[in-house]
């Protein structure tokens, strides 16, 4: 597994704010750690170490999958990431992994409700993005965008009932994305 160290690293301070927030999902914690640490089995990793595999985006079926095209080139996850920062109030335009990436860490130390839930948002659109990316690549599904904005919005208050810091934020989530 000596290849890994070869593969680009972000500096653990800079993403452990978001990847260690406690209030995070473990299974939501485990794939944004490994995206961080670039180990997603995308495409183009799995072409270094010699598995072919077919190499078409899952989602947009016209450029090659790269762990940077799945988060945010691709125009189908960056309009899905796109719509959830709308719903979450963020006005800002999505960037690529790195600019997505720190912005999460900055906002994932800031001690607000609806910085908290963005930050949570982002951890799980990387999981659900991952998942859906399995999905249609080895089990022929299909990918329904409306589906995962219902996820998002149930599972954001379901979860956000036991959090204090997140009740005033949540009364204005009062619509699906
Ligand atoms: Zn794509």
């Amino acid at each position: 597994m000596g290849y890994l160290f070869l593969l680009p690293q972000y500096p653990k301070v800079a993403w452990k704010t978001v990847v260690l927030n406690t209030t995070l999902h473990p299974r939501f914690k485990f794939i944004l750690w490994l995206a961080v640490q670039n180990r997603l089995t995308t495409v183009d990793r799995l072409l270094k170490i010699g598995i072919v595999v077919p190499t078409d985006c899952a989602f947009c079926a016209t450029t090659r999958e790269t762990f940077d095209h799945l988060f945010f080139g691709c125009c189908v996850t960056r309009s899905v990431w796109n719509r959830l920062l709308a719903w979450l109030g963020c006005a800002r335009t999505v960037g690529s992994w790195p600019d997505e990436l720190t912005w999460a860490c900055q906002i994932a130390k800031r001690k607000n409700g609806k910085s908290s839930i963005a930050a949570y948002c982002f951890a799980m659109t990387v999981y659900i993005i991952w998942r859906e990316r399995n999905n249609l690549r080895f089990k022929q599904g299909y990918f329904d965008a409306a589906k995962i904005y219902w996820e998002i919005a149930l599972h954001i208050h379901i979860r956000g009932n036991g959090i204090q810091l997140w009740q005033n934020a949540l009364l204005s989530l009062n619509s699906i994305p």
